[in-house]
């Protein structure tokens, strides 16, 4: 197996960008790394687990291999960071096709060449249990940013305004549509038309966005929307030691969508972000478009919702954060 993933990784990734920095990758104990001494490196590690993250029944062997890498490059976005390599581990029932395995790779590979990331060593694995075995997928991803440059959750201050890219909710509604259709399998060999703008089988994670705020210097807080704008808009306030005030009406929501799914909905990997109100943030960045939805306030009540208008501001309640919570755990979600 790991011949096949060097074999199909040579074949897929050659010549990308960061070749330079990967000194030796498969093949040896391990990935040799060269940095320049100007930069720092960013790490991350994602799971993704059969049966929390994804479902072997309704998600194509190519969208599991894209999601599990998209994840890792939407932190290194979230730090305005640029990836360079990934790790990827794999542990894997007996019994699972090859072309399962192949599938996989075939999506994490395109999403790695389309980055211009090395998957440089990795580790795979028989799952045990027999017939309940269950496929688990390790990623670590790491990737760069000029010393000192990469963008914290911690720097958000009074006054600073809260942007979001993108639209909020759009991958929590396709889920709900699949669930409400149990029964209905999507076919891998015959996806529908839409399928690869899906927003939950094919998020873009927002890397040029997070490279152009970090270059500009422009945010002063920053974190992907992977659990969900309550969730991690509350992370972003902890660690900045302040309190944040949103406008229902503001927050941009995938065509037909719910508040909630705004509000709640998981895996967007959208980029949440602050700036001080001096500064100017256009409309759109590196083609996403941008939206205004709320202040940072020197408050100990984390987040308070603002009514549908910014001029309703009498309404308002506390927002808790109750984010995505996966398949295994999720009781809306049967
Ligand atoms: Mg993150």
């Amino acid at each position: 197996l790991i011949q096949r993933i060097r074999k199909m990784s040579a074949e897929r990734t050659s010549g990308v960008r960061a070749a330079g920095l990967i000194q030796l990758g498969i093949g040896d104990d391990t990935a040799i790394l060269r940095f320049p001494p100007t930069h720092e490196v960013l790490v991350t590690s994602d799971f993704s687990l059969e049966g929390v993250h994804f479902r072997r029944d309704w998600h194509p062997p190519g969208a599991v291999g894209y999601r599990c890498l998209a994840r890792g490059l939407s932190d290194i976005a979230a730090m305005g960071g640029a990836p360079v390599a990934a790790f990827l581990s794999l542990s894997l029932p007996a019994k699972l096709p090859q072309r399962w395995v192949d599938g996989f790779l075939r999506g994490l590979l395109a999403l790695a060449h389309q980055y211009g990331v090395t998957l440089a060593g990795g580790d795979t694995a028989q799952s045990p249990g027999a017939s309940a075995a269950k496929i688990l997928a390790d990623i670590v991803v790491l990737g760069s940013a000029p010393r000192g440059q990469a963008i914290r959750r911690s720097g958000a201050k009074p006054g600073d305004l809260i942007y979001v890219t993108g639209t909020l909710g759009a991958s929590a509604l396709e889920l709900e549509t699949m669930y409400a259709q149990p029964k209905k399998k999507l076919d891998p060999k015959k996806p529908p038309a839409h399928f690869f703008s899906s927003r939950h089988f094919y998020p873009q994670p927002r890397l040029a966005v997070g490279r152009f705020l970090r270059q500009r210097g422009l945010a002063t807080a920053m974190i992907d929307v992977s659990d969900g704008l309550s969730t991690d808009l509350d992370h972003l306030c902890r660690e900045s030691g302040v309190g944040a005030q949103i406008f229902a009406g503001l927050l941009p929501r995938a065509e037909g969508d719910t508040l909630e799914h705004a509000l709640h909905g998981g895996e967007d990997y959208e980029l949440l972000f602050t700036a001080s109100a001096y500064r100017k943030i256009g409309r759109s960045i590196a083609g996403v478009p941008v939206t205004h939805i709320g202040e940072i306030r020197r408050s100990s009540t984390r987040v308070i919702l603002l009514g549908e208008l910014p001029s309703d501001g009498r309404r308002s309640r506390k927002l808790l954060p109750r984010g995505w919570e996966h398949f295994a755990t999720a009781r809306r979600r049967p």
